[in-house]
Parts: C-alpha cells; structure tokens; sequence
C-alpha cells in the first residue's frame, strides 16, 4: 500500500522534501502550512493550509487521511504545531520524526548575547542603537515599546502592525549574501543585529557581517521541542525514507 505521509511545513526544507519524496514515486505526499504567508512557494503533492483546530484536530485528521508518518519539518520556532504532532502521531498510531537544521553556533570573534525570547532581546537592545531586527514579522510589535532605537526590520512580508514613520522596513526573500549584508549593515548605520537562531545558510551571513564589522549580536535562543527521531540533513532524512 502506499505510503501516506504528511509533511508539517513553512520552510524551505519541507518544500525541498516534498519535492524529492514525490520524485521517489511511492509515497502519498501532502504538505500543510498554517497559513501565515500570504504567497507561500508551494511544493508539488497535496497541500492543505489552516490550523488542524489542536493536538485532537490533528489526530482525527491522521487518521481520517490514513496518514502512517508524519514528518514535521517546521521552523525550529514553531514550538506548538511540533507539540502537538508528536501527541497526535501517539494518539493516531501513526510515526513521527523530525527535520530539524542545527542551531546557528558562535565562532571566534563573534560577539553574540544569548536570550530566550523576543522580550528579552527587546529589553537588552542598548539606548538609542540602530538595531537591524531579522526575527520575521510575526512578534515585531515587542520593539514599539523602544521608541529611543532606530530600528530597520527586515522580513519576506509586510509586518501586519503599523509601524513607526522613524522604522525601516525591508522586503526581501532569502538567501541574503555576506557582500549585501555588509553594505546593509554600513548602509544603516547598524550598532546591534536581533536575530532568531533559525540556522540554515540562507540567512547565516547577516552574523558573518555583523562578526566581519564588530558589531554585537542579541541572539533568541530555541526553546526545546519534543523528543522524537530527528535528522539534521535532507540526505540522512531521505536515507532512512529510502528504507521504508
Ligand atoms: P506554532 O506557534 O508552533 O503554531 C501555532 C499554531 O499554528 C498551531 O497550533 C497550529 O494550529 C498552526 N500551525 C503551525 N504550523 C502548522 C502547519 N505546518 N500546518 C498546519 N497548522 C499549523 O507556529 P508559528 O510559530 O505560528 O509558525 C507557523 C508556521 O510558520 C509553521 O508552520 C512554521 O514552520 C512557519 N514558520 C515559523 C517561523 C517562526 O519563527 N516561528 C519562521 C518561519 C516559518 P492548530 O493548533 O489549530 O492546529
């Protein structure tokens, strides 16, 4: 019987894997995004978008789809949907693993400030720096309360707060090269980089700019999501999809 697999999406990765899994030929492949971008890339297979209504939503939709493994290859900040997949996969019957890219790790001459949420990294931003904030649109609000900072936040779309005339807003898609990173941060002026630790290349060369420039980096650390089978390649992923 085909394999009906479901992949938890919103990166590049799961379009990536789905890709590859459809190209194998024996799998049943649908992707799901919770539908927070307004133009997503999609991959080929079956999409869904929207929430599953919860971990028990989820189970009831595993087991009304017949889905025997799921693959959750969500951001590394999307705490919740992988919480949630991993109790729905127990209560379905079903498999789950995970597709997870290592965390970013600091290097020699990086000068990098750990903190745990967008809150913390607020907080911690030196009076009046021009910050370049690259956390994504979602949390943005938590700077209006710094009305002394310059801030310049860079996202693939339009932050859905009003923001401030003194803000600069990018619009850009990934991948950013070191060469545009740098002349971004001269551009700006930029004192200080808020970054997520998100990991992946196509957004790691902001820290090799702000590094090359001296510059500090208030970096969000990721919270720890659920102990299931996780791979930190597409190749090592594949290779044990290739066994099934
Ligand atoms: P989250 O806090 O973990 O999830 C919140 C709720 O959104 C979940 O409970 C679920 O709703 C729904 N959801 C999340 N991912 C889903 C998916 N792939 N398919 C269907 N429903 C999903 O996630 P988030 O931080 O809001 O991120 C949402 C999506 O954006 C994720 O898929 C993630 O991969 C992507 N993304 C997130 C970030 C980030 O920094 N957080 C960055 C880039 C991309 P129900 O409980 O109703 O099922």
């Amino acid at each position: 019987m085909t394999e009906r697999i479901l992949i938890l999406g919103g990166t590049a990765e799961a379009r990536t894997l789905a890709n590859n899994l459809l190209d194998r030929g024996k799998f049943h492949v649908i992707t799901s995004l919770a539908g927070r971008t307004d133009n997503p890339r999609l991959p080929g297979g079956e999409i869904r978008i929207g929430g599953f209504g919860g971990i028990e939503g989820l189970a009831d939709y595993l087991k009304g789809e017949a889905v025997s493994l799921v693959i959750d290859a969500t951001h590394p900040f999307a705490a919740r949907i992988s919480t949630h997949a991993t109790e729905a996969a127990k209560a379905a019957g079903a498999n789950i693993i995970r597709l997870e890219r290592p965390a970013w790790k600091a290097e020699a001459g990086d000068r990098w400030h750990h903190v745990p949420s967008v809150e913390e990294a607020v907080h911690l931003i030196p009076d009046g720096a021009s910050t370049l904030v690259t956390i994504g649109r979602q949390q943005l609000g938590a700077f209006l309360d710094r009305d002394d900072i310059k801030v310049v936040a860079r996202a693939i779309e339009g932050p859905k707060i009003t923001v401030p005339e003194s803000w600069t807003v990018i619009l850009a898609r990934p991948p950013f090269p070191l060469a545009e990173e740098i002349a971004l941060f001269e551009k700006y002026e930029i004192d200080v980089l808020v970054t997520k630790n998100a990991g992946g290349t196509e957004t790691r060369d902001k820290l090799l700019a702000a590094r090359a420039l001296e510059k500090p980096v208030i970096m969000i650390d990721r919270l720890p999501k659920p102990d299931v089978e996780t791979y930190a390649t597409m190749e090592a992923l594949l290779s044990r999809l290739d066994t099934l």
